[in-house]
């Protein structure tokens, strides 16, 4: 093989000034993206006619859209088998449509459903199993409580700080927090909102007090309260939970007796008997309303 031909002085400045002029093409797009002048389907549309703006990552498209960011834009792309470093003119009829699809705005609204009831009476397990089996997309809360043995950071919960957790509520970053049982717990707002943008529909499992904040603030949210087979079985489940200090449980306990009293204040009141059976009633109240 020769070696590469040499530009002249001339032509490799006219490469650069081609260069530089694309990427401010590009550069401008993603602004108009960013302020929600220009739609995805407006930037494929451009991109049929326009060489620069076909050279557009997909991921800095994605990551401009109004309230996507580039966590989401990473999962969007992994879900859809999209290289991270794909440019428009490289994606497939499919990945486009799959694309538009995902972000259409005739996609309707998905349903907010909050699952609450008493601490110990197994919300938890639920939500464990609606998450694995993709029932609805389970929010993953943050707390300023310490992780359990087998919690991990992300999936469970986001375990912060103190402070973090104030530089949260001061950014407005919770659809709701409340304090429990001597720590406080929030649902983060935007990963909610895409969800139900997207047409998914999105469980919380939160305790009462952020039940409550959530129908104020979302008031076609569908609460249920789930109670125990019985209050004597609740007492036993609270106490079997080894990893709670005494003191833990006593409160735990005081609460939870207080928490019965609050259902009343909910959509649907559902006894957790059996897993299955509790989600089966989820998936029928969530497309019911
Ligand atoms: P645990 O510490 O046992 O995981 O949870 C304690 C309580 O906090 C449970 O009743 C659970 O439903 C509630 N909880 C978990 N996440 C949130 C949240 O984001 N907001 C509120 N208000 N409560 C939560």
């Amino acid at each position: 093989m020769g070696a590469p031909p040499q530009l002249t002085a001339d032509q490799r400045s006219a490469a650069l000034a081609k260069a530089k002029e694309s990427r401010q093409i590009r550069s401008a797009a993603k602004n108009r993206v960013k302020s929600g002048e220009l739609s995805l389907s407006d930037i494929f549309m451009l991109a049929e006619k326009d060489s620069f703006i076909a050279k557009m990552r997909v991921f800095d498209l994605l990551a401009a859209l109004n309230g996507v960011g580039k966590i989401r834009a990473t999962a969007i792309m992994e879900r859809l088998n999209i290289s991270p470093t794909r440019r428009i003119q490289g994606l497939g009829k499919h990945q486009i449509s799959a694309l538009r699809n995902e972000f259409s705005p005739a996609k309707s609204r998905g349903k907010l459903i909050v699952l609450s009831g008493p601490g110990g009476v197994g919300k938890s397990t639920i939500a464990a199993y609606i998450r694995e089996h993709g029932t609805f997309w389970v929010s993953v809360s943050s707390t300023t409580r310490q992780p359990r043995k087998s919690e991990k950071n992300g999936v469970e919960y986001f375990f912060l700080t103190e402070e973090e957790f104030d530089q949260e509520i001061a950014k407005n970053h919770f659809l709701e927090w409340a304090h429990f049982a001597g720590a406080r717990y929030g649902t983060p707002r935007e990963p909610v909102e895409q969800g139900l943008l997207a047409g998914r529909n999105v469980l919380l499992e939160i305790d009462i007090e952020g039940a409550k904040q959530v129908k104020t603030q979302a008031p076609e949210a569908i609460l249920v309260f789930l109670e125990p087979p019985s209050w004597e079985e609740l007492v036993s489940r609270l106490e079997r939970r080894a990893t709670d200090s005494p003191q833990r449980r006593a409160e735990r306990l005081q609460l939870a007796q207080e928490e019965l009293a609050a259902a009343s204040f909910f959509d649907h009141r559902l006894i957790n008997d059996q897993v299955e059976s509790v989600v089966q009633k989820l998936l029928s109240l969530a497309s019911a309303h």
